[in-house]
């Protein structure tokens, strides 16, 4: 099963994959968490990335559907994928239907997380992640259990995004709004759309996509 989620950034899509992965054994493909790391490996594309991601703007389509495209053949893609901040613009939507048409599998469901803007800005800017795995935590809304502690691995250290402060993230709900937000006429129009209320708490909000992965299993 391969789904997406889609969303502004702060919709909460990096958690909901992290707990799909878990529970479902979709493999999280995150575009974000792609850059992020060729960045810290000093690649070309890390290179050229940075200064693009650290504004708030896109990364240029075929940079990203080239990542995109070299990770689908890893073998460890096997049960399926969870889309996490790709596709971004529609040329990399109709890249990723090519994607799937040419290794025999399909898009199940695109589920759009609604979330309203100030509640997008709040969460980014209480976003903390674990630097040894990668757990990602909310000062308010999903603190480590014991302050300073990742509840995952133990580990003592954290990180914080560039660009997760308040004036990147309202460049970042702008670029969404005009380049993103067309996907979501694009899913409908193909009939895979389901909206759910990204509101709601993480445990929530995992619940409402499950419903949409059962109702869609068939
Ligand atoms: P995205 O990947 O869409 O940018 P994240 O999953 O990183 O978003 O979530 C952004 C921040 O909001 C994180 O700090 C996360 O812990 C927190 N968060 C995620 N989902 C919710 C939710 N349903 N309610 C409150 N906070 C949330
Ligand atoms: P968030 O979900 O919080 O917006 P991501 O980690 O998905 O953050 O993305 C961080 C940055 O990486 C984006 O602002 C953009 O510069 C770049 N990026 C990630 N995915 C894509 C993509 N699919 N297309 C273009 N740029 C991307
Ligand atoms: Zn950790």
């Amino acid at each position: 099963m391969n789904i997406i989620l889609l969303g502004p950034p702060g919709a909460g899509k990096g958690t909901q994959a992290k707990i799909l992965e878990e529970k479902h054994g979709l493999k999280q493909l995150s575009t974000g968490d792609m850059l992020r790391a060729a960045i810290a490996a000093g690649t070309d594309v890390g290179k050229k990335a940075k200064a693009i991601m650290d504004r708030g703007d896109l990364v240029s389509d075929d940079v990203i559907i080239g990542i995109v495209s070299e990770r689908m053949d890893k073998p460890d893609i096997t049960a399926g994928v969870t889309f996490d901040g790709f596709p971004r613009t529609p040329a990399q939507a109709e890249a990723l239907d090519k994607m799937l048409a040419g290794r025999k599998q399909k898009l199940d469901a695109v589920i759009e997380m609604k979330v309203d803007d100030e509640a997008l800005v709040e969460r980014i800017s209480g976003r903390y992640t674990c630097a040894k795995c990668g757990q990602g935590y909310h000062e308010k809304f999903a603190p480590a259990k014991t302050p300073g502690v990742c509840d995952v691995c133990g580990g003592t250290e954290f990180t914080r995004r560039p660009d997760d402060n308040e004036k990147t993230v309202r460049d970042r709900l702008q670029v969404y709004n005009k380049q993103t937000a067309p996907l979501v006429a694009y899913y409908a129009a193909k009939g895979n759309l389901h909206v759910i209320d990204g509101m709601a708490d993480i445990t929530r909000v995992t619940g409402a996509i499950g419903s949409v992965l059962e109702k869609v299993k068939g």
